[in-house]
Order: C-alpha cells, then sequence, then structure tokens
C-alpha cells in the first residue's frame, strides 16, 4: 500500500537528520535535536506540527524540544519514559495515533536502553539503531543485545524503508568494503551514495532488503565476514553475537 504520506530530511547539526512526515499541512517531526531548521522548513511549507517523535535520549535527537515546547506549545511529544520533555512515554507494542496513520513502537535497546523505533505504513524510522550499511555504537546495551534489536528490524518485510538519523553512508561503506570486499552490492552503493553526496542529496532511505543483503553488521555469519574477522584478529567469534561484537569493535577503530 502507498503510503499516505511524505517524507523529507530537514538537516541538523553535520550529519543528523529530523525526518518531517506530512499528509496533509499537518507535519510530525521524528528526532528533532535542533528546532531552528525544523521550525524553517515548517514556515517555508506551510506546516503546522501536529506530534513529536524521540528515539532515544541523546542531545542530537532530542536537544531541541525546549525550544520548539515555546514555539509550539502543547504538541504531543512521545519517546521514551524519562526524557525531559516527552509528555507521551510510549514503549514496545504502542501505537501513536497521528492524523495520516498509525506508527506502531518498537523496542531496539543497544545503542541505548531507552532506544525505540517507529513503523507506519512501510516506513522505519530507526534513530541510531540501523544505518543504511552499518549500526550505532553500543554505548549502553550488550552487543548481542544490539544485534538482536538489528535482527527484529532486518524480519520487517523486504521493501521497508529505513529512515536513520544521521548521514553516515559513505563511511559505513568504507567499513563494509573492508569487512565484506567481494559484495557487489556494496559496490553497486558506493557508486551510487559517492555520487549523490557529491550532489548534497541523501543516500537514504535505505529498504530492509538492501541492508540484509549488505549491511555486514546483518551479516555477521557469512564466511566471508568469519575470514575477515580471522584474518585481522587471528579469530572470529563463537557464535553470531560474538562476531558481530569483534565486528562493532573494529568499527569503531576504523579509520
Ligand atoms: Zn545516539
Ligand atoms: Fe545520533
Amino acid at each position: 500500500m502507498a503510503a499516505m504520506f511524505s517524507v523529507t530530511p530537514v538537516g541538523a547539526f553535520s550529519d543528523n537528520y529530523i525526518w518531517v512526515l506530512h499528509g496533509d499541512a499537518r507535519a510530525v517531526a521524528v528526532d528533532p535535536g535542533e528546532a531552528a531548521p525544523l521550525l524553517r522548513h515548517l514556515e517555508e511549507h506551510g506546516l503546522a506540527l501536529e506530534a513529536i517523535l524521540i528515539t532515544h535520549h541523546h542531545a542530537d535527537h532530542c536537544g531541541g524540544l525546549p525550544e520548539l515546547a515555546e514555539a509550539c506549545p502543547g504538541i504531543p511529544v512521545y519517546g521514551p519514559a524519562g526524557i525531559a520533555g516527552v509528555d507521551r512515554p510510549v514503549r514496545d507494542g504502542d501505537a501513536v495515533a497521528l492524523s495520516f496513520g498509525r506508527a506502531e513502537v518498537l523496542a531496539v535497546p543497544g545503542h541505548t536502553l531507552d532506544h525505540l523505533a517507529y513503523l507506519m505504513d512501510g516506513a522505519l524510522f530507526c534513530g541510531d539503531t540501523m544505518f543504511a550499511a552499518g549500526c550505532g555504537r553500543v554505548f549502553e546495551g550488550t552487543p548481542a543485545q544490539m544485534l538482536d534489536s538489528l535482527k527484529k528490524l532486518a524480519r520487517l518485510p523486504p521493501e521497508t524503508k529505513v529512515y536513520p538519523a544521521h548521514e553516515y553512508t559513505l563511511s559505513n561503506l568504507r567499513f563494509a568494503l573492508a569487512a565484506d570486499q567481494h559484495n557487489p552490492i556494496l559496490a553497486m552503493r558506493q557508486s551510487r551514495d559517492a555520487a549523490l553526496r557529491e550532489r548534497d542529496l541523501p543516500t537514504l532511505p535505505s529498504t530492509i532488503a538492501l541492508e540484509r543483503a549488505s549491511n555486514p553488521f546483518l551479516r555477521c555469519d557469512e564466511p566471508a565476514i568469519r575470514q575477515s574477522l580471522r584474518q585481522r584478529g587471528g579469530r572470529d567469534g563463537d557464535d553470531e553475537a560474538a562476531s558481530f561484537a569483534l565486528l562493532r569493535a573494529w568499527k569503531n577503530d576504523f579509520r
């Protein structure tokens, strides 16, 4: 089914995207880390903010809330409990009713323990959990927990569009190509996405199908990736979660 809303990226900081969804003149913003670019976008497009969705407590995702509360008073803010400015705490399995549909709430702990993703009409807003060809750092959870969360997202229908909160694709692809050297899809993505970035265009959304086929963090059990892990550190993991942990540690040091 075609989505009844459009999705537009609003750039924030150096590489964040605030995703703005709108059906008619009412808009929903995901992860407004800062208010000014969002307010400018709403103004330019004649949109009124209807609700805000927050994925996790990091400031580059919710730092704009105090200013937005002043600029657009009374707008409901959905997100994990315990974040200043979130007045409608939600959790796994909840649904958020919006004028143009319902957003399903999925718990995806790992990057942070409170991390949520929102799924609406085949569009997934996954914050810092799944990136195009990558994943977020494991700051609060365990590698096994992060892997479980990524796999939960990977089980969504293949055509699901993936809207992460950062434009990290090119650096993720450089690492992915080091870990999974002969994956032809990665080479294709790299040339396509480099051309997009040269024109200052977003590389997003991705799709679950594309991530399943080429995101190294969803492929830690593939022989090619296990071989790269052994070449780098002398061993791969005893199981998928251990390989995921080794791969994530490698990415943390990768330049
Ligand atoms: Zn974060
Ligand atoms: Fe972030």
